[in-house]
């Protein structure tokens, strides 16, 4: 039988003596392999040294009630994901030319696609849902509210966005006429003009007094439905890149101290974040812009309060991310990847404005820098493919974005190869089962523990959490925020795989690999 969320019943259990399950905790005793590496100093050659680390994992398999606060609620994100939770928690379905179409949660990594457990006695892989190698919260479950500068109800702002299907919209429209976003922060300068229009419900008063106005939003909605949990999300506009100023953004001091003094660099998402983690709820940034600036990471780490970013990989990037990966393990150099978009809706009008589409083009450029650095047989030290960028707002098409990819590379004896890549696809579509994923991801993260055993230890280690910047969210993120001097991966096989096992250790399962000795064998 499926289970139940929140219930902390899995579809599995693991029989090992290196897992325990308690009342309310799974506990894993895991053995973490590297191979550390050293060149020696006289011949030169590289010694590749086997390692074990000995990793304690704690899951506390209680998910309580959770919330998610989106910013930029009453957008094509904001209402889709809305609309869509709801349609699946009534399991209301609705009428097509095709015929009757129920709700699912298609493009949800978490909800939609499966994990190998292992193999049967006859060999046979067996595959679970990706939500059930450990106990997550399920979207049915999580309580949506949040601030829009807009104050449309999110049932009319669901007809507005013209992203999901009429007859759809028509089924939950009274009920999500009811939701009305909550007034937020506008600064002029950090949108494009051309959404000055919408920004009819915002909040007055100095920026320490719009600071305390969002954190007691959130305790408020906390407190007025119950919740052990809120986990915060920017899905509003994509807003023009922060300077970097030192005794401004640069430390947590400083930004607390900016945001006392009214300083104009900080942004409205870098209020959201300082908001969330004073409060203690997790913080994930959906769009490019450099909201996680130095000042909100230190103060992320010093709260222990989680956050991730930047800019959900739906569409071109998650492709990219994937086919770049695939050219440069295959041995064949891509020398120019060529990007164009149009897209029609909202966010594509904001983005027609240059500092706004600038901060999206950094976020879509850096998705090939670790397949490229990892091959120095096609590349020399700084050698990259040329890689342009480009979008166009073309009202007519709306929220139905045109992607269109050109990749050349060089193939075997100076040859060349091109790939051309021509996608269609509902944007916010792909973007709201993303918002899912980092929300299932994020919430799950809160209530694991680690720490790590020696030998050498004279007493316990202390458990603890996670470093608080959440690297695990990078598969549904263009450009991964990671710790301080850590890599970042982009390639999704990596991402997804990283995602996978991880949560696999935290049920003292060994990571997956693709080596089926079993079936090698005579
Ligand atoms: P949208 O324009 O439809 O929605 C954004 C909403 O944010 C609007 O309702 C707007 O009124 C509101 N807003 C603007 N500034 C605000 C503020 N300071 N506080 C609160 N609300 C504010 O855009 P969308 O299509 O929903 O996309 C949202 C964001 O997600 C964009 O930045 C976009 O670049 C990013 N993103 C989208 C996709 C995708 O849809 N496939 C992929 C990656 C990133």
């Amino acid at each position: 039988a499926a289970p139940t969320s929140g219930s902390g019943v899995t579809a599995f259990k693991v029989e090992s003596p290196h897992v325990r399950y308690g009342e309310s905790t799974i506990e894993s005793d895991y053995l973490y392999d590297t191979t550390i590496v050293s060149r020696d100093a006289s011949t030169g050659q590289l010694k590749a040294k086997p390692t074990k680390v000995h990793y304690q994992f704690q899951t506390k398999t209680k998910v309580g009630r959770v919330g998610l606060m989106l910013v930029g609620w009453a957008g094509n994100n904001g209402t889709t994901v809305t609309a869509s939770i709801l349609a699946n928690k009534k399991n209301i379905s609705w009428e097509t030319r095709k015929g009757t179409q129920e709700p699912n949660y298609f493009g949800s990594v978490m909800m939609a696609s499966t994990v190998k457990l292992g193999v049967d006695a006859n060999l046979n892989d067996v595959y679970v849902p990706f939500n059930e190698v450990v106990p997550m919260a399920h979207p049915n479950d999580i309580v949506i509210g949040g601030w829009d500068i807009n104050s449309l109800s999110i049932g009319d702002a669901m007809r507005r966005a013209q992203v999901l299907p009429v007859d759809l919209q028509r089924r939950l429209y009274d009920e999500l006429k009811e939701l009305k976003p909550l007034p937020s922060v506008y600064y002029p300068d950090f949108i494009a003009a051309n959404q000055e229009e919408r920004a009819d419900n915002t909040i007055g008063g100095t920026k320490q007094e719009q600071l305390d106005h969002l954190r007691k939003d959130i305790r408020d909605f906390k407190q007025a439905n119950d919740l052990d949990r809120v986990i915060v999300m920017w899905t509003a506009n994509t807003e023009r890149y922060a300077d970097i100023i030192a005794g401004v953004n640069d430390t947590a001091d400083n930004l607390l101290k900016a945001v006392a003094e009214g300083h104009s660099e900080v942004s409205p998402s870098t209020l959201f974040a300082l908001a969330s983690i004073l409060e203690g709820a997790p913080f994930v940034n959906g769009s490019p812009q450099n909201t996680l600036v130095p000042g909100v990471i230190e103060l992320s780490e010093r709260e222990r309060c989680f956050v991730g970013g930047d800019d959900f990989k739906s569409g071109q990037t998650k492709i990219k991310s994937v086919l770049a990966e695939f050219l440069v393990n295959a041995g064949i150099k891509p020398v120019a990847i060529t990007s164009y978009n149009h897209l029609g809706n909202n966010d594509g009008r904001n983005l027609s404005a240059p500092a706004q589409f600038r901060s999206k083009e950094i976020s879509k450029s850096s998705v090939v820098d670790d397949m490229v650095g990892a091959n120095n047989i096609l590349y020399k030290k700084g050698e990259h493919p040329d890689h342009t960028i480009v979008i166009k707002y073309v009202p007519s098409v709306g929220d139905s974005k045109r992607a269109l990819d050109e990749y050349v590379s060089e193939i075997f004896m100076g040859g060349l190869n091109t790939i051309s890549i021509y996608n269609t696809c509902e944007d916010s579509l792909l973007a709201s089962p993303l918002i899912i994923d980092l929300f299932m991801m994020t919430e799950l993260m809160t209530r694991v523990s680690y720490r790590v055993k020696s030998d050498a230890d004279a007493a316990e280690p202390e458990w603890a959490q996670f470093h608080s910047v959440l690297s695990i969210l990078s598969y549904m993120l263009k450009a991964p925020v990671v710790p301080p001097n850590t890599p970042v991966v982009n390639a999704l096989a990596k991402q997804r795989m990283a995602m996978e096992n991880i949560m696999r250790a935290f049920v003292g399962l060994p990571p997956n690999n693709e080596m089926l000795l079993e079936h090698k064998a005579f």
